[in-house]
């Protein structure tokens, strides 16, 4: 069997659900399950919607719901036309609604909108998607099944970011799908949202289908995962930044998942962590140019001739400097430095130390000013907004002498301001303003994909 996931564009109106669905029909001999996104911008809105009911802003609320609403409802009617169908997709998705009004009330009652409840709102989105989907499904003769995706899917209570808890998660999913792929028939399941053993949604952080595609193809030992998404596969640099970016024909997953950390959102990066347990070949392909190969990584893919696969980037990074004399000679200073992250539990992506001081960098910056006071104990503490970070990944790196060079040659004019090279030899990761990073991604695109090797890019 293989696990199929559709992610927002790929179901973001009838026509692309249409597209999915021939998709899927045209895979029927190798019993697939599909994992669905929410339709495109819905799981935003939800979150604005969470966040209007905190702020009591009422109007606003009431017309952000009913705009999902009728963008729900519309493509369901636009695709589906047996009365059955229709009527039974029709109630389930104003049952969907609500509840979620029910939900959104209470939030405003309270005026405090918590994790959990900002992840029960959140997971409607793929809920009233996957409804609609199994329904088309059906009615274009594949023999859907909608499934609740947490009833399999057991995570920790670490709301907006879950974990999934593997071994209960592995035989629960066994004993929801296999029944069903044994029957012949297509499970169609939520990405995204989960359960704790007590059962409160929960989800897995933004993005987070591609998880789910890879959590259920673990569990079930598939063939394949196929990530279906509105790009050709994974490129050597965002197409959206650089319009020349070449597609990468086979990448390895160590390289798959720095460049998702670093900002390739093509792919979740906790996505590839399951599938490299188990061995699973990760496909990623284009929903609407089927017919291209698309991308497929791997343990081991074939070496390239060119020395990096890709350059990934991300906007909105906060750069947070600590200096101070007393690091000098003294042990037990970045223990307790990064204590401070801990406890405000925001991750740190680009570390830098010298002598006398640490630098490092933050995309969550909500935590900020409380982060701050505890550093300021430590030494003095500077902020830097609006910065970047550039990362460059290649398995060829690690043999490459020189590369740095030829790389820092290649943007001379701008500023840098952390450098830093991951342990493991694959990645080379530095912070600019985020103002230069369009021009630095394509400098260094223009550098290093000039040529490219056949067999390895397209
Ligand atoms: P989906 O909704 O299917 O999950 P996403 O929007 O999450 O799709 O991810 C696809 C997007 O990722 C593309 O539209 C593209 O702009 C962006 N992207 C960023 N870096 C890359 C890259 N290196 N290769 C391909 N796409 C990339
Ligand atoms: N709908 C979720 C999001 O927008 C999950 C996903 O699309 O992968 O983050
Ligand atoms: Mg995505």
């Amino acid at each position: 069997m293989i696990v199929m996931k559709f992610g927002g564009t790929s179901v973001q109106d009838a026509a692309a659900i249409n597209q999915a669905a021939e998709i899927v029909g045209g895979r029927d001999a190798r019993a697939p399950v599909v994992v669905v996104s929410a339709m495109a911008r819905v799981t935003d809105a939800l979150l604005t919607v969470a966040q209007k009911a905190k702020e009591r802003r009422f109007d606003e609320l009431k017309s952000s719901i009913s705009e999902l609403r009728e963008r729900h409802i519309a493509t369901a009617r636009e695709l589906l036309s047996t009365v059955s169908e229709i009527d039974g997709v029709e109630r389930g998705l104003q049952e969907l609604f609500s509840d979620l009004e029910g939900l959104a009330s209470s939030v405003a009652t309270l005026g405090e909108l918590t994790p959990r409840s900002q992840d029960a709102i959140a997971s409607f989105g793929e809920r009233l998607s996957s409804l609609i989907i199994a329904a088309a499904f059906r009615e274009r003769g594949i023999p859907a099944e909608l499934i609740d995706s947490r009833a399999f899917i057991i995570s920790d209570s670490n709301f907006t970011a879950a974990a999934p808890l593997m071994p209960e998660t592995e035989s629960r999913a066994r004993e929801a799908l296999l029944p069903i792929i044994e029957s012949g028939r297509v499970a169609v399941a939520q990405g995204f949202i989960a359960s704790t053993l007590d059962g409160v949604t929960t989800t897995l952080g933004r993005g987070g289908s591609d998880y789910s595609a890879a959590i259920i193809g673990a569990a079930l030992r598939a063939e394949a995962i196929e990530i279906w998404t509105d790009v050709d596969g994974l490129m050597t640099a965002d197409p959206r930044a650089v319009p020349e970016a070449r597609r990468i024909r086979v990448i390895s997953f160590a390289e798959a998942a720095e460049l998702s950390y670093f900002g390739a959102k093509v792919l979740h990066p906790s996505t590839v962590l399951p599938a490299v347990e188990k061995e699973i070949p990760v496909h990623i392909y284009n929903t609407h140019n089927p017919a291209c190969e698309g991308t497929l990584i791997v343990n081991r893919p074939r070496p390239s001739r060119n020395l990096i696969k890709s350059i990934a980037f991300k906007r909105g990074v906060t750069i947070v400097n600590v200096a101070s004399t007393r690091m000098l000679m003294a042990y037990g200073f970045l223990r307790a430095i990064f204590e401070v992250f801990d406890r405000h539990q925001t991750p740190v992506d680009v570390v830098t130390t010298s002598e006398v001081s640490v630098s490092m960098t933050l995309d969550q910056p909500e935590r900020l000013e409380a982060i701050k006071r505890d550093l300021s104990g430590f030494g003095e503490v500077t902020v830097e907004n609006n910065k970047a970070i550039v990362c460059v990944v290649g398995d060829n790196l690690k043999f490459t002498p020189g590369l740095a060079a030829r790389l820092f040659r290649a943007i001379e004019s701008t500023n840098v301001n952390m450098i830093s090279q991951g342990a493991s030899e694959i990645n080379l990761t530095f912070v600019i303003d985020e103002s230069d990073v369009e021009e630095v991604v394509r400098s260094l695109h223009r550098e290093f994909f000039a040529e490219v090797d056949p067999e390895v890019f397209d």
